[in-house]
């Protein structure tokens, strides 16, 4: 049985070489985006918002909140976490998540939909025959009992906002949907949730039944390509200054040496 996750496949996609060092070889970076490392304190903060709330039946003030987010980012705050752009500090990313969870908390509150599930694992049986399964989490999983349906919640911290068009095809809360359906019932009405933390809007979707099942074998189709792949070439694009694997990829690596040497040469050029 091979387990794959929604993250696995989009490496696979988006560089082979990333999904050698991560799934194959199994190496585990010590660094860590500032971007990546932002996105995981504040889910952290908000999955902690509604767990405080479910067990003490009670909303916790904005100050605990607060409080937490700051406590976890001291906690998990290391010379791993690196930034990448330029003219930016540690600070003014700490900022940036302290106004997504103020601006979530006032538009939320009094946060009484029905919230079934936070960080809720799910796992889909892509194929019985071959024994292909898909993991993933499902950043606050919610029932609405008036309508019956349910509702997965994604939280964003990136400022990237897709056009509408990429929400009715992204595969990741569409591939949760059929975990959902598995569980609670194939006949139930189940929404796609976005917030886009950074915006401070939520975005919604939905997909046919139809629709699922194309997902599936889709989904399969990928997996067949990845395991009868055996060269795994490096694919250089914007993300590779993000990448983890960054220093020890022989593309990027180059890169980065012809732009020094080009600017060696250029200095050079000056003095001559
Ligand atoms: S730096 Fe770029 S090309 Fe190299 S492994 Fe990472 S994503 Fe792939």
């Amino acid at each position: 049985m091979t387990m794959y996750s929604h993250s696995k496949l989009s490496t696979f996609e988006q560089c082979q070489l990333k999904f050698k060092y991560r799934y194959l070889d199994k190496i585990i970076s010590e660094t860590k985006s500032i971007e990546a490392f932002l996105g995981t304190i504040v889910h952290d903060t908000l999955e902690w918002l509604y767990i405080t709330k479910s067990k003490e039946n009670e909303i916790p003030s904005i100050d605990k909140i607060m409080e937490h987010y700051a406590n976890k980012w001291e906690e998990d705050d290391n010379e791993n976490v690196l930034i990448i752009k330029k003219g930016l500090i540690k600070k003014d990313y700490f900022n940036k998540g302290i106004k997504f969870i103020l601006d979530y908390y006032m538009k939320h509150r009094p946060f009484d939909e029905k919230t079934v599930g936070v960080e809720k694992r799910i796992v889909i049986d892509l194929s019985e025959s071959e024994g292909h399964k898909i993991q993933g989490y499902i950043d606050r999983l919610v029932h609405n009992p008036e309508k019956d349906e349910y509702e997965i919640h994604d939280y964003k911290t990136s400022n990237f906002l897709p056009k509408k068009a990429k929400f009715d095809t992204d595969r990741q809360l569409a591939l949760y949907s059929i975990g959902v359906k598995e569980l609670f019932g194939k006949d139930k009405n189940v929404i796609l949730i976005w917030h886009y933390l950074a915006h401070n809007i939520k975005i919604c979707s939905q997909r046919t039944d139809e629709q699922l099942e194309q997902l599936k074998k889709d989904i399969l189709e990928l997996i067949h390509k990845i395991e009868s792949t055996t060269e795994f070439p490096p694919n250089k694009s914007a993300l590779c200054s993000w990448c983890e694997y960054n220093s020890m990829c022989p593309l990027f690596k180059k890169e980065v040496s012809n732009i020094k040497q080009n600017t060696e040469e250029k200095t050079l050029d000056i003095w001559d």
